[in-house]
């Protein structure tokens, strides 16, 4: 199983999954690649791995990406080696990506993929989460604002919706999510109970 989260930038996805990550250990989050330049308090190698263009240029070329896409004027993408890594290791990779990356996992990856879309409750409370987080310029929350136009047109290729009106609720609907998903009978590799052999008549 591998768990695609996208949604607008502020809906809340990362508040959200934090608290599932911290309740849920079957889950690991799939460390991603950025241009962007590091927000305070954010590290290298645990939220992003923070690269120059030319050692993404590098990675894209040597095809190190199992998506990669420009978000909000800087380049993201998954390294195939990390959910690899964590699927080596037990764990149901999380990858919190855009909308165009979440689209070239869902048409690369099949059944695994339990895609889900995180609404914020309004437009209004989208613009206020951005302010009130404090991370972004003006400008760049314009330009996140102005991304989540189009970005929410993408949500009919996700196959579950979650509106993050309170996190403790959209944390539980995530919970419910996964626990639906792991009854799905596609995920069974054979019937948890055979019917003992007929005896010998
Ligand atoms: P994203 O990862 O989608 O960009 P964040 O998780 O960074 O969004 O959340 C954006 C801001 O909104 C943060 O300041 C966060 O504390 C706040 N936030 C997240 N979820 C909620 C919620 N349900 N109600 C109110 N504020 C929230
Ligand atoms: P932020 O800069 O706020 O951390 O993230 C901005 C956007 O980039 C979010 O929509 C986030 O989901 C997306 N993103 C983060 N990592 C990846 C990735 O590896 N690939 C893609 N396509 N988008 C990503």
């Amino acid at each position: 199983m591998i768990l695609l989260i996208s949604g607008p930038s502020g809906a809340g996805k990362s508040t959200v999954y934090h608290e599932l990550l911290r309740r849920d250990p079957r889950l690991g989050f799939s460390v991603s690649t950025t241009t962007r330049p590091a927000r305070a308090g954010e590290k290298d190698g645990v939220d992003y791995d923070f690269v120059d263009d030319a050692e993404f240029d590098r990675l894209v070329a040597a095809g190190a990406f199992l998506e990669w896409a420009r978000v909000h004027d800087r380049r993201y993408g998954t390294r195939r080696d990390q959910v690899a890594a964590l699927e080596a290791a037990g764990r149901i990779p999380l990858l919190d990506i855009d909308v165009q990356g979440g689209v070239q996992v869902l048409d690369q990856v099949g059944v695994e993929v339990v895609s889900v879309f995180v609404w914020p409750p309004s437009w209004a409370a989208l613009e206020a989460r951005l302010r009130e987080r404090g991370t972004d310029s003006d400008a760049v929350i314009a330009t996140r604002l102005k991304n989540a136009r189009w970005e929410i047109g993408y949500a009919d290729r996700y196959a579950y919706w979650v509106v993050n009106d309170e996190v403790e609720a959209a944390v539980r609907r995530l919970e419910a999510i996964l626990v639906a998903e792991g009854c799905r009978r596609e995920r069974w590799g054979a019937a948890p109970v055979q019917a003992p052999a007929r005896e010998l008549e």
